[in-house]
């Protein structure tokens, strides 16, 4: 068998033991197989295995790698989890099925016209600057709220919220503020959760984990 295939069965079947010790029923976190960097060849194993959320931080990388084989494979679901800038907005709508890195007006807006051209609901994850970071990309925690509004306003499909935390080996902090605030705000999935703290995501419920490097090996 494959490695990359190897490599998620480990993962998924960690998981699986987890939400068991947790006891939590009804709950099973999608993985989003970050494949950012590697070529095709390294992914396809997983498409041919039936892995169905991909992950991409470039929308140039994307359109080159993805555009013929979503033609092919019609049930993958692609995932933007990088920063978008709005001169690429117009392809990213086109390739990808969720944008998890929203955290400007001017790219929300930009969404919804570019959307709207398409005739197309791209599923969107708030990115949320959980830590506070001074360099960091996100809403600020006491602007999410607003913001949300806004983009809802526009029209965009809010499905959750998505962070990067900081690294910190405080990840607990964050995730459980990440449930804070999707309370607060009504929503129900939340984008966190890496190759290095998936496992704790899960005590947290996360819905969606972006994991790359525990899958694919370490990048470049
Ligand atoms: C690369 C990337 C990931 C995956 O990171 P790993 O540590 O390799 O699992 C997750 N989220 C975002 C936004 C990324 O850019």
């Amino acid at each position: 068998m494959h490695n990359v295939i190897d490599n998620l069965n480990f993962i998924q079947n960690e998981i699986k033991i987890k939400i068991k010790k947790l006891n939590f029923s009804n709950y099973s976190p999608k993985i989003i197989a970050v494949s950012k960097t590697f070529p095709m060849k390294d992914i396809i194993p997983l498409i041919n295995n039936g892995h169905i959320h991909f992950g991409e931080n470039k929308v140039q990388e994307a359109v080159e790698k993805w555009t013929d084989i979503k033609d092919e494979f019609k049930n993958i679901k692609l995932h933007m989890v990088g920063k978008l800038q709005t001169n690429k907005v117009k392809f990213a709508v086109k390739l990808f099925d969720y944008i998890h890195s929203v955290d400007t007006f001017k790219l929300a807006k930009k969404i919804s016209e570019e959307q709207t051209k398409l005739n197309k609901k791209i599923k969107i994850f708030i990115q949320i600057n959980v830590g506070n970071e001074t360099q960091k990309s996100g809403i600020d925690v006491n602007k999410v709220s607003e913001f949300t509004s806004s983009c809802k306003k526009l029209g965009l499909e809010v499905i959750g919220t998505m962070c990067l935390p900081p690294n910190d080996g405080q990840s607990d902090i964050y995730f459980s503020k990440m449930l804070d605030i999707n309370k607060m705000l009504g929503l129900t999935e939340t984008s966190m959760g890496m190759s290095s703290d998936y496992i704790n995501a899960i005590n947290f419920k996360a819905t969606y984990l972006r994991i790359g490097s525990k899958i694919f090996g370490e990048r470049n």
